[in-house]
This record gives C-alpha cells, structure tokens and sequence, in this order.
C-alpha cells in the first residue's frame, strides 16, 4: 500500500461533501472523535474516494472499520465522544473568529494608515499650491501695474503679503 500523497482527488468525488483523506487520518491515529468530527457518521461507504485514489488506500475498509468502532462504543464513551467532538467544533469555531477578527484589524489598521499617507500627501502639496497661487497674483499685479489700475494693483500687493505671512 503506497502512503497518501495528499493528491486531493478523493474530495471531489465524495458526495457526502467529506474529506476522506483526512478521514484516512485520523482514523489510522485512532482520533475516533477527530473521525466524528470529520463526519464519520456520514459516509455512506459508497467507494468513490477509494476507486479514484492512486495511492490505492483502502479508504472505504476503513470508514467501515471506524463507523463498527463508533456502534461498539459504550454509551458513557459516546457520550465522552460527542463531547469531544463538540469541544474540537467549538475551538475551529472560535479558532475562525479568532482569525476573523485579525483580519478586521489588520484592515482598520491599513485604512489608517491609507488615511494618514493621504493626509500626509495633502500637507506636503500645499507648499506647492501656494507657489501657484502666489505667481498668479505677481502676474496679475504686474498687469495691473502695467495698464495703471492702481486700486487692483494696491489690493494684490495686499493679497500677496497676506500669503507669505504665516498662518
Ligand atoms: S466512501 Fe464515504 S468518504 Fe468515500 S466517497 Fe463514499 S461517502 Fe465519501
Ligand atoms: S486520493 Fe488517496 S492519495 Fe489522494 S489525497 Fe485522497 S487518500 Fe490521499
């Protein structure tokens, strides 16, 4: 019998929806809870995983095997089973939320810092604005003076002062 080489090709072929490798597993571990989990109780044997397998694993032998050792079990070890298994539910759930709520932080944190950078960007632009804005008003008052409108000449020297004074 070759090992698994973890192909994938018996997880597509399930109609159960199951993962027969990891099946495979953790039944040869003996992790009969892991097996529940997994969702032992619902494999119909049906062999599709073990005819599409290159390894050529006994898949279906020992989802046989695992489900006779699941009806031996005692009420008090299937109870403790279901137990087990409902405790591994739980952990991948919070496992999940845990990873979940990572992720959501690691977004607020990039937003932040998207934020900061665009605020940042804003800042160090507006030197350069206020260099535009201040040949505008040379060009206009050199106009002014030019064509003697002394009142707009005497309002842009104003506005021009008024630029370079610090807010
Ligand atoms: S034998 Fe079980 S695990 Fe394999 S394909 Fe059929 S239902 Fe799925
Ligand atoms: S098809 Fe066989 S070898 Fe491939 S992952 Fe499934 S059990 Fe492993």
């Amino acid at each position: 019998m070759m090992p698994c080489i973890h192909c994938g090709a018996c997880v597509p072929v399930c109609p159960r929806g199951l993962w027969p490798q990891q099946l495979f597993e953790a039944l040869g571990a003996g992790d009969l809870p892991r097996a529940q989990h997994l969702g032992l109780d619902a494999c119909g044997a049906c062999r599709q995983c073990q005819d599409h397998c290159p390894s050529g694993l006994p898949l279906t032998k020992r989802f046989r095997e695992g489900q006779d050792a699941l009806l031996a079990l005692t009420e008090a070890e299937q109870v403790k089973a279901l137990a087990q298994t409902r405790f591994l539910a739980r952990e991948q759930r919070r496992a999940q939320a845990e990873a979940e709520a990572l992720e959501a932080k690691r977004q607020r944190r990039a937003e932040a810092k998207r934020r900061a950078e665009a605020r940042q960007a804003q800042t160090s632009g507006a030197p350069g604005r206020q260099d535009a804005q201040r040949a505008a008003l040379a060009r206009a008052l050199a106009k002014a003076e030019a064509e003697d409108r002394l009142r707009d000449a005497t309002r842009l020297r104003a506005a021009l002062t008024a630029l370079d004074e610090p807010s």
